[in-house]
């Protein structure tokens, strides 16, 4: 029996999304060692086996290997079907959103490289400017098609996140004598600035914040650790930028709207 027209299309994106975070994990793995992202082929980190191409189908390959290397049954990091399935439901999303349009291509290369980003960030607590000073760019120049956006709202965008957090980051290390946010942080919200425009950057820092401080605090009362503990922020400030892109609007207009009637 065909399946009905309605979810073809939605179940290509889909697939699509996953296929493309194949491809993002890659990126995750190689970019901080300052390898190539082409070549040479998946392999198995620990005994070196090529991954073969029925065993590298995006999320089902893990489910079907129980997350083990066919050849020396070392276990497969999570992460690999985590980030396929975070980027499929991205493309899905913004699909359902947006429909196949310029602004579905930009919002997904953008989320895409926040995936890299934010994963790059939790493992090695770098954030790498091969991604962000590019990506800066790359936002300006797609401002230009983002009808809500604009190159105005790109280029105060850039400014005001790249200049917020750099004062956050200099009263933080005024008040506590510690580093607390690093220049990858920084040119990331300056990415986000120039991608979203500025009016991002309030919100953005508020969620990220509000999060971070959440899942911060709970980390440390499980865990135990001391006020030292220091979660990156780049996945924070990642959850931001994607909560703004879907609700950002109706929240800020919700807000306007308290402050007119409230004030
Ligand atoms: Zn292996």
């Amino acid at each position: 029996m065909p399946m009905p027209v309605p979810i073809v299309i939605p179940l290509f994106v889909f697939i699509f999304g996953a296929l493309i975070g194949s491809f993002l994990n890659v990126c995750i793995y190689r970019i901080p060692e300052g390898k190539s992202i082409v070549s040479p082929p998946s392999h198995c980190p620990s005994c070196g086996e090529g991954v073969r191409w029925y065993d590298n189908i995006p999320i089902l390959s893990y489910l079907i290997l129980r997350g083990k290397c066919r050849f020396c049954a070392n276990r497969i990091s999570v992460q690999y079907p985590l980030v396929e399935l975070l980027t499929a439901l991205a493309a899905l999303f913004f699909f359902l959103k947006f429909q196949l349009s310029i602004v579905f291509a930009i919002l997904f290369i953008f989320t895409a490289a926040l995936i890299v980003i934010s994963f790059i960030d939790l493992e090695h607590r770098i954030i790498p400017d091969v991604i962000s000073l590019p990506g800066i760019i790359a936002g300006f120049v797609a401002a230009l098609f983002l009808p809500e956006v604009g190159w105005k709202s790109s280029l105060i965008g850039i400014l005001v996140g790249g200049g917020s957090l750099l004062l956050v980051a200099w009263v933080y290390q005024l008040l506590t004598r510690k580093e607390g946010m690093g220049g990858g942080d920084i040119k990331l919200l300056a990415m986000m600035g120039a991608f979203l425009g500025w009016r991002a950057i309030p919100f953005i820092i508020f969620a990220s914040s509000l999060i971070g401080s959440v899942i911060g605090i709970s980390v440390m009362l499980i865990q135990k650790k001391d006020s030292k503990f220091a979660l990156p922020f780049g996945p924070f400030l990642a959850i931001g930028a994607l909560i703004y892109i879907f609700f950002g609007s109706r929240i800020i207009s919700w807000y306007l709207n308290f402050g007119a009637y409230g004030g």
